[in-house]
């Protein structure tokens, strides 16, 4: 892989309280001589980020403009009419996860009173693959026997397999197996195990016996790779989300918390084309620009908290001395502000007498 995403550890910081964050982040644009600013937001349309969005508004004293749409992936097309509704811009964005995980997929309890997988948007396009994933790490059998190490492959992952509409893996058996096959089993062919593949997993092999056991996660992504025939053109939600996370679908399946990491990732590569989409076409400008984002916890579909991930700021249109902030930097940076608080409450905000 020539680009990864950050690690998952450095991804994984503490949360904040909504009201803490964008009070900080009101004491930073104040700080950096904002005004005029208009509040900007890239979400999943889903109900449990509502709150959130009018909160942003509530802090900054203006109804949020949306860059977003289901799944959280940025329209860069709204970002020009974003900037004839304000001088200054504050971005937040980032995908959102239910707080309670269950076997690794993020769940929040509906008004309906049932619990369900969100993001939604995020999940459906991963189950697919998480499915293909886990079928093989479970089919593909290691054991132990006369002569060494072996390992049986079903014969589903022996041919190779042309492009198609439904996901497929392609295992690199040449790196899984060592020498021609030994001979046929009932659904496929035994082999022995690669000795650099033993020599790099000696401590969870060291225990394996005669019974075949799954090879499970030590099918891991230098030893697999995802193939589908991606729609491109298509504008349809899943499809775009599926075309720009695929590169990293193996690194987000073999996660101990799959559904976590796609919100990451996605996070990530939506970012990091927000902030390119800024410096070109906001250089040379007067404005001042600050984009947070990060990982969105619902605790309910009322009440989330935020993790801070990444951050961008950018004085009076100087897009090439624009600052980026990585996970730590971006949290010590918030960290050091105020918590601004607004002196109005929320009804006097929105109006009502
Ligand atoms: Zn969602």
């Amino acid at each position: 892989m020539p680009i990864a995403p950050p690690p998952e550890e450095l991804l994984d910081q503490p949360s904040m309280e909504l009201m803490d964050l964008f009070g900080r982040m009101r004491s930073l644009t104040d700080d950096g001589g904002f005004g005029g600013t208009l509040p900007a937001l890239w979400q999943c349309s889903d109900e449990s980020q509502g709150i959130k969005k009018a909160l942003f508004g509530y802090v900054y004293n203006c109804p949020v403009f949306n860059l977003g749409r289901v799944g959280a992936l940025l329209d860069p097309t709204r970002l020009l009419p974003a900037s004839h509704h304000g001088r200054d811009l504050v971005i937040l964005g980032g995908s959102h996860l239910g707080a309670r995980e269950e076997d690794g997929v993020g769940t929040v309890e509906r008004v309906h009173g049932r619990m369900a997988p969100c993001c939604g948007m995020l999940y459906r396009m991963l189950e697919e693959y998480l499915l293909v994933y886990r079928r093989a790490a479970s089919l593909i059998t290691l054991f132990r026997g006369v002569g060494g190490l072996k390992i049986e492959l079903p014969y589903k992952y022996l041919f190779r397999k042309p492009l198609g509409s439904t996901v497929r893996i392609h295992v690199r058996w040449q790196r899984l197996v060592d020498g021609e096959a030994l001979r046929d089993s009932s659904h496929g062919k035994i082999y022995h195990l690669h000795r650099d593949f033993i020599a790099r997993h000696e401590q969870a092999l060291s225990d394996l016996g005669t019974e075949p056991r799954s090879i499970g996660e030590l099918l891991d992504p230098d030893i697999f790779s995802f193939s589908k025939q991606l729609d491109l053109e298509s504008l349809d939600t899943k499809a775009l989300l599926e075309a720009s996370v695929f590169d990293f679908l193996p690194d987000i399946v073999t996660s101990q918390r799959p559904h976590r990491r796609l919100a990451d990732v996605n996070t990530w590569r939506e970012f990091h084309r927000l902030a390119a989409y800024l410096t070109d076409s906001f250089d040379s400008g007067e404005r001042n620009i600050l984009v947070i984002a990060g990982l969105t916890l619902d605790h309910s579909i009322r009440r989330n908290t935020f993790v801070p991930q990444f951050g961008f700021w950018m004085e009076q249109g100087r897009a090439l001395q624009a600052r980026y902030f990585g996970p730590p930097e971006i949290r010590a940076l918030l960290d050091e502000q105020p918590v601004w608080r607004p002196e109005q409450s929320f009804l006097e905000y929105a109006g009502v007498e």
